[in-house]
This record gives structure tokens, C-alpha cells and sequence, in this order.
């Protein structure tokens, strides 16, 4: 006699809802911190003619030799560093997470940060301990210590800037949290293109400093592509987890051939910037909302009645994220990506109109 699945499956995955991705079809998509621009013709020209090239019929270059030369170049990793590519960089936050997985290891975040540091812990059944931030989204030096003492973290998680708030920590206090781990501590820069600032130029000084970066927020979000950097002693033991065939032919061609225009992604990026100071001072300037600083490709907003503000502008077409009820310092918080500048026109005046309800 067969068993019922939930006699079956572990009782943390039992506990656990799926991610959840609204529907957004004829919306204007402002939920997702993706960059709202495509490549240029002559680019996607390119590109289409790579794939059709491709070599389908084999397996990818387990190495993504070439790939991974162009992107120590773009990203000015430092030399001695290695490189771990992962399908996004979710896939390399379950790697790093699976590597320390011993029995009563602990991996350490702050809260509210980006969820899956959180979810993948409970997936690996590794215990998880969220260090709340203070009100203003600013991290308490002595707490975090305090906390690193107490639990001795294998791993600690730090999105820089943080997702959702948009802020970025103090560096000296970071630096002094990752002086005083005993495991690896990873400095999620997915929204690095954004925030003029990295801890890449550091890893020399820290051996057990983990820079982390994603093409997802750059503006290749389809095609799946993270990349940890680091001092090999560590990554050689995360790769080991790396399944053999995770970075795919197309993903490594068309990421080796877009990362030959640099210049392309950071005038995307440069325009991002430009219209988030826009927005931001739009937000500012509607009644009954309070924007909080970002360095990032979106902005955390408070307005009271958030969760009746979100589905009013879902009505009217346009789908942010509701982040009220996902943690207290979140009370009554919004957050939108930086689109295009009509979307976020259309967002702001749609906002207005939700906010008078
Ligand atoms: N880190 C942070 C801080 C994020 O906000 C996200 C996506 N929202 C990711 C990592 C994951 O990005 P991806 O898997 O697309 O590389």
C-alpha cells in the first residue's frame, strides 16, 4: 500500500508555499526589478544568429571557459579569484547553502532582505536566523555581531543593496561582520549596476569574502545566469555541488556575445538611474506616500491602506509588489521597479488616483 505524499514528504517542504508568480499578462510589470529595455536590433541580430548556430545536440562546456574569461573582465574580478556560475543566482544561493548543510549548521541573514536566503535554508534543512534591521532599514553593527557569536553562521547572506528596502549597509560594518564569521560571507550584489558601490575590489582582503552578481537585473533576467566570485579554498567545495550541466549552450553563448557590448547594459543601466531619481521625486511629492532612499532598480514606498492601494493599481493595470504582512518594518510598504519613463508615468498617475481611493 502506497503512502499519502505528506507521509512522504519532509515536513519542512510540507510547511512551505511555492513561490508565487502573479499573472501579469497586459500589465504594466513594474513587480520584478527587471530592466525594462531590450537590446539593440543589431545586437539581437547577433544573437539570433548565434543560436541558430548553436550546437544543440551536445551538452554545454561544463567550464564555461569563455564565458567566465569575458566576465572577469567585465566584472574586474581580481586575479587569484575564482568563478562559480549558477542558472541565476537563486541556484548558486542553493549551492553555497547545500555546501555548509552539516547537522545544526545555521545560515545567517538580515530581515527583511530577499526571501529565498530564507526559503533555500528551509529546503536544505539548515537552520535559519534573521537578524531583524532597524526601522530605517539600517543594520545594528552590535546586533549582528551579537548574533554571529551566538549561532557561529557557516554562511551569512547580505544583499548590498539590500532587496526590498533599496538600501545599501555601511561597508566598515560589514567589513567587521565578515572579519568576525567563521564561514563564508556572501555579499549579494544583484543590483550592483545600480548602487556605484562593491565589495569585488575587497575579495583580496577577506579570504572568506563571497562577491555574488546576476545578468538578471542588467537586463538578461531570461536567461538565467549568477556568478559567485571568490578565493578558490571555498569555491572549489561549492562547485563540487554545481550540477555538471547547470549554465546552458544558450545561456553561455548568448551571455558571452552581449557581455562583448558593455556599454550597451550600462546605458540601460545609466538611464535606470536617471528615471528612478524622477520617480523617486514624483513619489515624494504624492500625497500620503513616503519613498525610502534606493540604490537600486526600484523604490520601497509606505502609504497607508497599502494592500487596498496594490489591488486598486492592479485594477487599473498596473502590478507592483505588496510587501505589507511579509514582515513588521514592512508595515503598509509597496515596492516598484523603474521601468521605461511612460510606465512609470502611467504608475505614478496611477498611484495618485489609489491613493485618493
Ligand atoms: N539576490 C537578490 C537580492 C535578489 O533580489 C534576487 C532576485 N529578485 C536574486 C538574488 C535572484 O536573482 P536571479 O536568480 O535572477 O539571478
Amino acid at each position: 500500500m502506497s503512502k499519502a505524499p505528506e507521509q512522504i514528504i519532509r515536513e519542512e517542504i510540507l510547511a512551505l508555499q511555492a513561490y508565487h508568480v502573479p499573472d501579469s499578462a497586459g500589465m504594466v510589470k513594474l513587480d520584478a526589478m527587471e530592466n525594462p529595455y531590450c537590446l539593440p536590433a543589431d545586437v539581437q541580430v547577433e544573437v539570433t544568429r548565434l543560436a541558430g548556430m548553436a550546437a544543440l545536440n551536445r551538452y554545454p562546456d561544463p567550464a564555461a571557459g569563455r564565458l567566465k574569461a569575458r566576465l572577469r573582465e567585465v566584472m574586474a574580478v581580481p586575479e587569484r579569484m575564482e568563478l562559480v556560475l549558477g542558472n541565476g543566482s537563486d541556484e548558486l544561493i542553493q549551492m553555497l547553502t547545500l555546501a555548509v548543510a552539516r547537522p545544526g549548521a545555521a545560515v545567517l541573514g538580515l530581515e527583511p532582505s530577499f526571501v529565498m536566503f530564507r526559503v533555500i535554508a528551509r529546503f536544505c534543512g539548515v537552520r535559519f536566523v534573521g537578524v531583524p534591521l532597524e526601522p530605517d532599514f539600517s543594520l545594528d553593527p552590535a546586533r549582528v555581531l551579537a548574533a554571529v557569536n551566538e549561532h557561529r553562521p557557516a554562511l551569512i547572506f547580505i544583499a548590498y543593496p539590500n532587496n526590498p528596502t533599496g538600501n545599501l549597509f555601511d561597508a566598515p560594518a560589514l567589513e567587521r561582520i565578515i572579519d568576525a564569521a567563521p564561514g563564508m560571507v556572501v555579499i549579494d550584489e544583484a543590483y550592483h549596476a545600480f548602487a556605484g558601490a562593491s565589495f569585488m575590489p575587497r575579495l583580496g582582503h577577506h579570504s572568506n569574502l563571497i562577491v555574488m552578481r546576476t545578468l538578471s537585473k542588467l537586463g538578461l533576467a531570461g536567461l538565467r545566469l549568477g556568478v559567485l566570485t571568490g578565493a578558490g579554498a571555498w569555491l572549489e567545495h561549492v562547485d563540487k555541488v554545481r550540477l555538471p550541466y547547470n549554465v546552458s549552450v544558450l545561456t553561455q553563448l548568448v551571455a558571452e556575445k552581449v557581455l562583448a557590448y558593455p556599454d550597451v547594459l550600462a546605458q540601460q543601466a545609466a538611464a535606470i538611474r536617471d528615471d528612478r531619481a524622477r520617480l523617486a521625486d514624483q513619489l515624494g511629492r504624492t500625497a500620503g506616500v513616503e519613498p525610502f532612499a534606493s540604490a537600486a532598480n526600484f523604490i520601497l514606498f509606505r502609504t497607508e491602506g497599502a494592500g487596498r492601494v496594490f489591488e486598486r493599481l492592479c485594477s487599473r493595470g498596473v502590478l507592483i509588489k505588496n510587501l505589507h504582512g511579509s514582515h513588521p518594518l514592512l508595515e503598509n510598504c509597496l515596492r516598484v521597479t523603474v521601468g521605461t519613463p511612460d510606465e512609470n508615468a502611467r504608475f505614478v498617475s496611477a498611484l495618485g488616483a489609489a491613493v485618493r481611493g
